[in-house]
């Protein structure tokens, strides 16, 4: 049974659901997990964690196609962007399948909360990990603990997405120690400074430029960029220091092989952006956000698609990726995880 939710008026927060996978890493090897009941965490107040911050995340989502299955995309590509993660911070990999049958389980212990086709929500699942013992001197933990637990979130827009001003930022996005390309709560940690700023000035988002020569476009704090040219191609930045977005790399197979479209990932410096026709961020929460304008100390460049509606080509690419994902148009093999049939 569904569970009474207002499914067109949830927002983008935490709702606490029924159940949560957890595995426990100790003297070695990872336990074999199970679902629980309890959402509070217990731990050491010196756990490595709270001290060094050794946490590493996923996001992914599951919803309803048209047919009524339910759903989630490309969870493998998850898995080996945590493993990445996890290596980078020396903790030890939670095996790639063993990941992706958790997010099942953990789906179908909450299939309550996974709202219906067409109501704009999906179900946003939350898998990570970090170093629960006791850590005083500066070395990883020897002990970690996996979860995952997930939570029904409404439309990322409400309203239909508007496109959004974002200023160049002066602040680092990552830690200088080559942790860009990880999806670790310690490169939000760096962002939240700047955020706040940024929202505090008017802006919606901050878009971070390569630390050593602060000429080449980065990403936001979340999401990354996509451009498209004044002659329909595809272009988004390539670094070794921003986090490969899953939903880039899927817009960069469906602009090729769905739409036609050529496709470049390249360096993209600041000074391109003003002969790019249309903008837009994307990442799961919201696929893509359009962009309208992006502020450089005063200076505006503004996009002839306009601060009024998505360009048609960002929408194009939008459209057919959320085709995909709902089951409306047929995706390659290999990117639909079925959970429910
Ligand atoms: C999660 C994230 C993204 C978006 O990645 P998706 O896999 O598309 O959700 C982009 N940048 C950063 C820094 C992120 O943490």
């Amino acid at each position: 049974m569904s569970k009474n939710i207002d499914w067109s008026n949830l927002g983008f927060g935490y709702m606490e659901t029924d159940k949560r996978f957890v595995s426990n890493f100790k003297d070695g090897a990872w336990d074999e997990g199970a679902l629980i009941d309890d959402p509070m965490v217990t731990m050491s107040e010196c756990a490595c964690v709270l001290q060094y911050a050794q946490t590493v995340f996923e996001g992914l989502k599951a919803y309803t196609t048209e047919d009524g299955k339910v759903v989630c995309f490309r969870p493998d590509l998850n898995a080996a962007r945590l493993a990445d993660s996890a290596r980078r911070l020396k903790m030890p990999v939670f095996p790639e399948d063993r990941f992706v049958e958790a997010v099942v389980k953990t789906v179908e212990a909450n299939l309550d909360y996974v709202p219906p086709y067409g109501s704009g929500a999906t179900l946003y699942i939350r898998p990570y990990m970090y170093g629960k013992n006791a850590v005083i001197g500066v070395k990883p933990a020897d002990e970690y603990e996996f979860r995952v637990f997930c939570t029904p979130v409404g439309p990322y827009f409400k309203g239909g997405a508007k496109p959004i001003t974002i200023r160049v930022c002066d602040y680092d996005r990552a830690a200088p120690h080559g942790t860009g390309h990880i999806k670790a709560g310690l490169n939000y940690a760096m962002s939240l400074y700047a955020i706040v700023d940024a929202h505090n000035q008017g802006y919606d988002e901050n878009m971070y430029l390569d630390a050593a020569t602060r000429t080449k476009v980065e990403e936001t704090g979340g999401a990354n960029f996509i451009f498209i040219t004044k002659d329909g191609k595809l272009v988004t930045p390539k670094s070794d220091s921003i986090l490969p977005s899953i939903t880039r790399r899927s817009l960069m197979v469906v602009a090729e092989k769905y739409l036609g479209m050529e496709v470049e990932h390249r360096e993209v410096y600041f000074d391109e952006l003003k002969d790019f026709a249309e903008c837009g961020l994307c990442g799961t929460a919201a696929v893509i956000s359009p962009v309208g304008k992006i502020v450089d100390h005063g200076k505006e460049i503004c996009f002839p698609s306009g601060m009024d509606e998505m360009g048609p080509v960002t929408k194009k690419l939008y459209d057919t990726l959320t085709g995909i994902q709902m089951g409306r148009i047929e995706a390659p093999e290999g990117w639909i995880k079925v959970i429910k049939e």
